[in-house]
């Protein structure tokens, strides 16, 4: 097969003629506004999954209009166990955007339809091709994956290169007709043939030109995230207990990591926990390095060494600062940073050192 991208749209319309999901329930009665519901339905969700969702949904909210109308209680209701209740809220808001704005009508441009809230530029092609046969494109993650395939497109489709690629291709192959069942046909293939795990090549019409296929990487495209190397940080953590048996606890300060809540004081690794605490809180008896462990937070890894310190004398007073002296068996109602609740838990088995 050649690349030319007529070929390739008439192989992937002759396929969906004879194989394409026809019998979906947006794929009867089409018009914009099933289209609609049901590609931000279908978004991070399975078709079995979204059926049953899709098919209350219509029942109840039969018309643009009728969603527009509805609290939007009964919105999120009827959402119920589908999960990203932010697609509900967008969809409610959408709805009476085009009651208010569009005069009930959905608009049948690509540009239009992106300004509706939750409808990116994949979601407005679909809507705009589907429901109103325009020469418009998609390029949601099944289209993604055929493509990055059949061409033989690297990199990952997150990276803005690598999306802009897969756009132009998929414009290219874009048909000035029957747009709206190769847009469907696209989607078909890519959720029943081109599957991320097992794609059945050996049944796929597009098999004679897929680069992929033809270099041995299909399990290879399209490429995966990047894996980041998250930046290393070290901290000792201060563990500093009084001859009641009592730890301190600061408040954080409210922004930051754990911000408002509260935990041991910090030390920088290189620092002497026992001079610090000499320095600071009187007389120290003992000091034993315990186990360190690494708490993973979304942008760095952080070694916490922790350091019981046990205290020559009953606490004293330090003034002008939030700080609590607390038991490890009873913290008390206080918002505890994620190491000082595992902490408190291992220290509650520890035998007192002095
Ligand atoms: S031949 Fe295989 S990898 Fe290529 S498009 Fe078809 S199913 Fe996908």
């Amino acid at each position: 097969m050649t690349n030319q991208p007529a070929v390739f749209a008439n192989t992937v319309l002759a396929w969906f003629d004879q194989h394409g999901r026809k019998h979906l329930p947006w794929a009867q009665g089409i018009n914009a506004y099933r289209v609609w519901v049901s590609e931000i339905m279908l978004q991070q969700t399975q078709v079995a999954t979204v059926i049953p969702y899709f098919e209350r949904f219509m029942a109840r909210f039969p018309t643009v209009q009728a969603l527009a109308e509805a609290p939007i209680d009964d919105v999120l209701h009827l959402w119920t166990g589908l999960g990203y209740y932010a697609r509900a809220r967008n969809l409610h808001k959408a709805a009476k955007q085009v009651v208010n704005e569009f005069n009930g009508e959905f608009p049948r441009t690509v540009q239009s339809l992106e300004q509706l809230c939750g409808v990116g530029r994949s979601t407005a092609g679909a809507i705009a091709s589907i429901a109103f046969g325009e020469q418009a494109a998609i390029l949601d993650g099944n289209v993604k994956r055929v493509l990055a395939r059949y061409h033989g497109v690297e990199g990952w489709p997150g990276q803005t290169a690598v999306a802009n690629a897969l756009w132009a291709l998929a414009e290219a192959a874009t048909p000035a007709t029957r747009n709206g069942d190769y847009t469907q046909a696209m989607m078909d293939l890519g959720a029943t043939l081109c599957t991320r795990a097992k794609p059945s090549c050996e049944s796929c019409p597009l098999l004679g030109g897929c680069v992929a296929h033809a270099t041995g990487r299909v399990a290879q495209l399209p490429g995966k995230k990047p894996r980041k190397t998250l930046p290393e940080k070290s901290v000792q953590l201060l563990m500093l207990r009084d001859a009641n048996g009592r730890l301190l606890l600061e408040q954080r300060p409210p922004t930051g990591i754990w911000g408002g809540l509260w935990s041991f004081p910090e030390l920088a690794p290189d620092q002497s926990a026992g001079a610090h605490a000499k320095r600071h809180y009187g007389e120290v008896a003992q000091v034993a390095k315990l186990e360190p462990w690494r708490h993973t937070f979304s942008h760095y890894h952080l070694h916490i060494h922790p350091v019981l310190i046990e205290l020559g004398a009953i606490a004293p007073a330090i003034a002008d600062q939030p700080v609590r002296w607390i038991k490890p068996h009873a913290p008390g109602n206080l918002g505890l940073a994620a190491p000082v609740s595992r902490l408190l838990a291992e220290l509650a088995e520890l035998e007192p050192l002095c």
